[in-house]
């Protein structure tokens, strides 16, 4: 299947569904190949303006999926509307649906100590049957302890590794390990442990259908959230603008 992209600060997301990631991650498991999956919303990008390291390895990945209403509106803007919103937090239900149902075993590696075990507990009292059949958390020394966490991750036979540590730090990590990890696909989730383990609250179905999800995380984290949000929102859209009138020249 060949899908759009969309061309945001040269950096190309796949404009597919929720459902056409689930089609193309059991296409990848069972021919055996290997794959990165980054997400990026606005404040991605922002990072990114300031972070060669971290764009490089957006523009160099074949999967990367645009997340929240931020690139919602920059895709509008670059006249290539995209058509799902692909974030993680959605995405994961339908993964341990899916992983389930194929007997796909998963690894969870990053959030702090405990994080990952107590969201492993949840997520098996909605899916009794998902092998996760690894976590770690995401507090290590990454020159000393990667090989030996990457040792755990391939004896735990894991096909796909979800790795949660925020953006830019587990695209990097994962760029520079993907050659020795096994799992086809090599996710990078943000704080996703920390909404699925119970931590911290996701936003209400209402507020994320009207794509104000931002303004619930605003609320709940003021100190960490506005520059993301308040700041980072106009300087994001500021920048779009430029970056277009500069690519037309
Ligand atoms: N984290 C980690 N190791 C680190 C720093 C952060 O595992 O060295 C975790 C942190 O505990 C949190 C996640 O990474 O669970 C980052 O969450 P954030 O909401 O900042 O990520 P975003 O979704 O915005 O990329």
């Amino acid at each position: 299947m060949v899908y759009g992209k969309i061309d945001l600060f040269d950096v190309k997301i796949l404009n597919l569904t929720k459902e056409d990631v689930i089609n193309e991650i059991e296409k990848i498991i069972s021919n055996k190949g290997k794959e990165k999956f980054y997400f990026v919303n606005a404040d991605c990008f922002n990072k990114a303006y300031s972070d060669l390291e971290y764009k490089k390895i957006l523009q160099s990945a074949k999967f990367v999926l645009g997340d929240g209403s931020g690139v919602r509106y920059a895709s509008k803007i670059v006249k290539t509307p995209i058509i799902d919103n692909v974030n993680g937090t959605d995405l994961l239900p339908m993964i341990c649906d899916y992983a389930q149902k194929a007997k796909r075993k998963i690894f969870l590696l990053g959030a702090k100590p405990n994080i990952a075990e107590k969201m492993k507990e949840n997520l098996l009292k909605i899916y009794p049957n998902l092998e996760i059949v690894g976590t770690h958390h995401g507090y290590f020394d990454w020159e000393k302890q990667s090989n030996e966490i990457v040792n755990k991750i391939n004896d735990s036979d894991a096909e796909i590794l979800l790795v949660a540590f925020g953006a830019p730090f587990q695209e990097k990590w994962i760029n520079e390990y993907y050659p020795k990890i096994n799992c086809n696909i090599q996710m990078g989730v943000g704080g996703l442990f920390d909404f699925f383990s119970g931590t911290i609250k996701r936003a209400p179905k209402w507020m994320r259908l009207l794509g104000i999800e931002w303004i619930f995380r605003l609320v709940q984290e003021p100190k960490r959230m506005w520059r993301r949000y308040i700041l980072g929102n106009p300087i994001f859209i500021y920048r779009l603008y430029r970056w277009k009138r500069e690519k037309i020249k």
